[in-house]
């Protein structure tokens, strides 16, 4: 092992799980998190679907119009307003359970860090990347409105997140870009021009470096590729064939939900 991989494996380390939050946090964390889940399965239908950051909640079974009240999966699957007025049929699974991990999410960042305007920042780029990792996962795309968006977010709010400045934010972005580019280009020529990831990769990289800085983007990355290989290996093993999609998106973003723990 080189000394520049031995090196990134140690800054990767994951440091001990420290509670700085308020214990309180146990109680508003989830509640919190579930509102924006809410708003996070929205803006996955809504974009894909209508084009709108933003739209009347649909149906995801019939695509038919929900009442406002209707907005959360997991309101609904615990019976409120359950039923789709057009096809009477209830909540996607995906979606509640959509929710429930950004609930989980806000929780244990609530819990890491304590309260203020940092751990908002935190919970609001945890937000994001549980919408661009709903959308890769249905879609495989993704949108730049996202992730361009969120690097312009990400150097705007550097001072207030784990980049500290936003010469930081910017250092992190293209060091995210850089690695995934040459991935990118390396795969395409082992795979004689077929994608073995997409170039939405790319822009989640940038957006994950964004966030975190530097150092903080080798750990995002290396939580990330470290989940891109298990969920390879599994689509390997289930599919017989070397030549499948790895779904990189949705792993970068766990990756990045991740690093925001560090
Ligand atoms: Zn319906």
């Amino acid at each position: 092992m080189d000394a520049g991989v031995h090196e990134a494996m140690i800054m990767a380390t994951p440091m001990p799980f420290v509670i700085a939050g308020a214990p309180g946090a146990i109680f508003w964390a989830p509640l919190l998190g579930l509102l924006a889940g809410a708003i996070v399965t929205l803006v996955a239908r809504s974009l894909p679907a209508r084009g709108r950051l933003v739209a009347r909640p649909v149906c995801a079974r019939c695509d038919g119009d929900l009442p406002w009240p209707a907005v959360s999966a997991t309101a609904r699957m615990l019976g409120f307003k359950r039923a789709c007025p057009t096809c009477h049929g209830g909540p996607m699974p995906g979606d509640v359970w959509l929710e429930v991990g950004t609930a989980l999410a806000f929780t244990v960042l609530a819990l890491r860090w304590p309260a203020g305007p940092t751990l908002a920042v935190h919970l609001a780029y945890a937000a994001l990347l549980m919408v661009i990792l709903a959308i890769d996962l249905r879609h495989r795309e993704v949108y730049l409105l996202l992730g361009y968006g969120g690097v312009v977010a990400a150097l705007a709010l550097a001072p207030l997140s784990m980049s500290g400045a936003i010469k930081n934010a910017a250092f992190g972005g293209a060091i995210g870009a850089a690695v995934f580019g040459l991935i990118y280009l390396v795969g395409r020529v082992l795979y004689r021009g077929r994608e073995p990831l997409g170039s939405g990769d790319i822009t989640i990289a940038a957006l994950l470096g964004a966030m975190a800085g530097f150092p903080g983007v080798v750990t995002a990355l290396t939580y990330g590729i470290l989940a891109g290989g298990i969920s390879a290996a599994f689509v390997m093993l289930r599919r017989q064939s070397r030549h499948t999609f790895i779904p990189y998106g949705p792993a970068l973003c766990i990756g990045g939900l991740l690093a925001l723990l560090g």
